[in-house]
């Protein structure tokens, strides 16, 4: 299964979260600890979103095929710097496309969001879900995959709910209507960033104003948490500067 992380904090080169730990998501793109659920390895495609001003929309590239084969990527995450970053590695469920837009971050404005595992009975599971949608949101779907779809989901409630509640809301009803699936969602807007888990593990490191979440840790510090099963974490950055963590239980099913 997929691994992600996102980064809030002062301004770093994506090469600090993307390639250069001695874990990083490139090295866990090929040598992952803890994918759970099928999957070996993370070679369908990758992704990586950026804020190259503060306070502005995103920037997204992502491309199929291995990280490591990236040498463009690998020079340019060297120069690339910015103070929200959310980025991931795809091992495709079974029967999913292998396409360059299956691969998040799924994006919008100034929002960026990855989903790591997979639903269950996928698509008749969740169909009545996805009719709450507009039928336009549906056509213009990134790619006919669950994470898709999630997206989609998310990105409607955006505007109505705060991102925590946006993210609880979605796992809980995708749960209740595919139970068994996999939920581990990101997002962030560049000033707050929530992640979920729901059956994978998430891992948070805070420390002097900066909070990455990742998939598995990308080094051995310490400080490095994890973050319990069927739980909301929310970092926030705040005017000064500073960084908040908070962790919530979801609730279970
Ligand atoms: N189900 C999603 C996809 O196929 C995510 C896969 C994963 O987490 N490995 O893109």
């Amino acid at each position: 299964m997929c691994r992600h992380l996102a980064y809030l904090g002062p301004a770093v080169p994506i090469a600090a979260l993307v390639h250069d730990p001695p874990h990083s998501l490139l090295r866990q793109s090929y040598a992952p600890r803890d994918m759970r659920g099928g999957g070996t390895v993370n070679v369908d495609g990758y992704g990586v979103g950026w804020y190259p001003a503060p306070g502005g929309p995103a920037v997204r590239y992502r491309r199929t095929g291995t990280l490591w084969s990236d040498e463009n990527l690998a020079a340019l995450s060297r120069v690339l710097v910015s103070g929200a970053v959310l980025a991931a590695v795809r091992s495709a469920t079974t029967g999913m496309p292998v396409v360059e837009t299956a691969c998040a971050p799924f994006t919008d404005g100034q929002w960026l969001f990855s989903h790591n595992g997979r639903l269950t009975g996928w698509p008749g599971s969740v169909a009545d879900l996805a009719k709450s949608l507009p039928v336009a949101d549906l056509l213009t779907l990134d790619a006919p995959t669950d994470s898709a779809l999630l997206w989609a989901l998310v990105r409607a409630r955006l505007a109505t709910a705060p991102p925590a509640a946006v993210l609880a809301s979605v796992v809980s009803e995708v749960a209740a209507a595919a139970p068994g699936s996999r939920l581990n969602l990101l997002l962030t807007n560049g000033t707050v960033l929530v992640g979920t888990t729901w059956t994978h593990s998430l891992w948070v490191r805070s420390d002097d104003g900066a909070v990455t979440v990742s998939s598995e840790p990308l080094d051995d510090d310490p400080r490095w948490r994890e973050v319990p099963d069927r739980h909301v974490v929310t970092a926030t950055l705040t005017p000064q500067k500073t960084t908040t963590v908070d962790v919530q239980p979801m609730g279970r099913r």
